[in-house]
């Protein structure tokens, strides 16, 4: 069986990648997404185990001493990371696997796993980033500030990606992820191959 496809997809904070991401499960219903450990308290009207597991601080620093994770990162304060099993479980079973992740994640996660396909999620403008993260709502003016000061530095990191896609509208952006996915499983040294050639040569 072919190795499932391990996609992240990242950017600016703010930038959209939770709303992109939703409806790139509804594009493509086969996709699995990992759901992250985080010691961030829950937001209103999220549930533990679907948009993360909540944990405690001493909970997951364990966790990272174990070698638990995959890739981990302090996000605004807060510890967010991939857990090992899941990606590998996932990818060995054929199944197509995202994360969605910062771009400090990212990064440990293209060194660990070069087969990796990794998609930047970029705004149109700057402007409109710095509009969507005060536009939120749910965090205090200090918050917001770290928020944009932050992603005015994740946006440098674009050129290490292998695709970059523009947030013009949630279902543009979906749907060009979901042909990324499309080319990546036409590559030969994914695995495609002709029909009746069975692979020889
Ligand atoms: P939020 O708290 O708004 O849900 O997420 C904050 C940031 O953490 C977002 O940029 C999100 O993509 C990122 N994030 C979520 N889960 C993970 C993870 O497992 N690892 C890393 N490195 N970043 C994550």
């Amino acid at each position: 069986m072919a190795e499932g496809i391990l996609l992240i997809i990242s950017g600016p904070s703010g930038v959209g990648k939770g709303t992109v991401c939703r409806r790139l499960l509804e594009i493509r219903k086969e996709l699995e997404v990992s759901v992250s450990s985080t010691t961030r308290p829950p937001r209103p009207g999220e549930i533990e185990g679907r948009e993360y597991i909540f944990t405690d601080r001493d909970s997951f620093e364990a966790m990272i001493n174990k070698g638990a994770f995959l890739e981990w990162a302090v996000v605004h304060g807060y510890y967010y990371g991939t857990r090992r099993m899941v990606v590998e479980e996932a990818l060995s079973h054929g199944e197509d696997l995202i994360l969605e992740i910062d771009v400090q994640g990212a990064a440990q996660v293209r060194m660990k796993m070069p087969e990796a396909v990794s998609v930047f999620l970029a705004p149109p403008s700057i402007k409109i980033l710095e509009k969507r993260i005060d536009g939120r709502g749910t965090e205090d003016a200090q918050r917001i500030k770290d928020r944009l000061v932050t992603a005015r530095r994740e946006m440098k990191v674009y050129h290490r990606y292998d695709y970059v896609v523009v947030n013009n509208t949630v279902e543009k952006a979906a749907s060009l992820i979901n042909s990324i996915i499309d080319v990546e499983k036409c590559k030969v040294s994914r695995g495609a191959r002709p029909p009746d050639t069975g692979g020889d040569s």
